[in-house]
């Protein structure tokens, strides 16, 4: 007899998910949400719940440690974990931390990643809280838990835009995808002659960017501060196309995205240019900028109106209209995810 035999790429990230878990119903009164958004949502008290998200980091897949330091790999693990509670609207208050180290790493390096850890832990105001230690046979693997809390009415989901929504987002898109591309660059350089050193002058901003992404807790108190609560909100970790159509079919809604309204640091758009891409490109397909993308009621606008962190990108229309990007001609284009696909690797 035949054994079925069905490869990963068939499903894709999201395909293989979906089937593994779709026969998984909750049973706890107190799941309010289980999978499917930045973060489970379990009531604690008739006002507040608790957000848990947790996420993968391994090395050759996620970082790459010829160029990525490891106390800068700590920092991004946390931040990355941190802004996942940020998208729903929440605080971040404990993680727990998982490795599988291998024999090649000595205790010192090990030393520099909870040395960035610690610092993450200092900036966002968690509390490292447990974990667990394991061997592995090749390079290292971290996991990270990331533990918040949030009013319960105001945990902003993915499923919320409605129809003429204002889309924002957070910072500037596109600059961690093209700091990739300048590390690529000098790393081989750097293969093909170990005596050249990395040239990364004047790519500090983008460099940064891809190193030591800040997760946007800011954004979430001046949200509070300002009295809005957003109708939906995703981090944006695989590149805006991906979470806009995410936002649209989790809210089964349309969306008009514009491509002068997407914010591209300067920095961001020469060095894409330079290595002969679309600066827009980077930011619907890059990834890895960690801003915060959500939609608020119009009624809101005046409320952030101006506001430099906050920029409005498009509006969200009828699914029936389906989603589109419209270019600086004017012409709309359906929106398309090409965010990266661990699988195709
Ligand atoms: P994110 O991009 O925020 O990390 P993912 O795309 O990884 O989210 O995951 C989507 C949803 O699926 C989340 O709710 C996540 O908790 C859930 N999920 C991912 N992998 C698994 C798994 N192996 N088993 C159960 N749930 C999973
Ligand atoms: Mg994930």
């Amino acid at each position: 007899m035949d054994e079925k035999r069905t490869e990963l790429d068939r499903l894709g990230e999201f395909g293989l998910i979906d089937h593994l878990t779709s026969k998984f119903t909750t049973k706890q009164a107190s799941t309010t949400l289980g999978i499917g958004d930045d973060a489970a949502v379990i009531r604690i008290s008739d006002t507040e719940s608790m957000l848990v998200s947790t996420d993968f980091l391994i090395e050759g897949v996620h970082f790459n440690l010829m160029y990525m330091p490891l106390k800068h790999l700590g920092f991004k693990a946390v931040a990355v974990n941190v802004s996942d509670i940020c998208a729903m609207n929440g605080k971040p208050e404990q993680i727990t931390v998982s490795m599988a180290v291998s024999s090649k790493f000595p205790v010192e390096a090990l030393e520099e990643l909870y040395e960035g850890i610690q610092i993450a832990c200092e900036a966002y105001g968690v509390d490292l809280v447990g974990g667990d230690t394991t061997a592995s046979y090749s390079g290292l693997t971290l996991s990270i838990t990331a533990i918040g809390r949030a009013e319960t009415e105001k945990i902003a989901y993915r499923s919320g835009a409605k129809e003429n929504d204002l889309l924002i987002a957070s910072g500037d898109l596109g600059g961690a995808y093209v700091g990739l591309q300048v590390l690529e660059r000098e790393k081989q350089v750097f293969q093909a002659n170990p005596n050249i050193q990395p040239d990364l002058d004047g790519h500090d901003y983008i460099v940064q960017r891809q190193l030591k992404p800040e997760a946007r807790v800011d954004i979430i108190e001046y949200l509070k501060e300002l009295d809005v609560v957003p109708t939906s909100m995703i981090d944006i970790s695989d590149g805006l196309a991906s979470e806009v159509l995410h936002i649209c079919k989790a809210s089964k809604v349309g969306c008009r995205l514009y491509d002068e309204k997407i914010p591209i640091d300067g920095k961001t758009s020469m060095t894409a240019i330079e290595f002969n891409l679309d600066p827009a490109t980077c930011a619907l397909n890059g990834g890895e900028d960690y801003e915060l993308l959500f939609t608020i009621s119009q009624s809101d606008w005046d409320k952030i109106k101006g506001n430099p962190h906050m920029t409005p990108i498009g509006h969200i229309t009828d699914a029936a209209d389906g989603a589109y990007f419209v270019d600086k001609n004017g012409s709309a284009i359906e929106l398309r995810a090409q965010g990266w696909d661990h699988f195709e690797q």
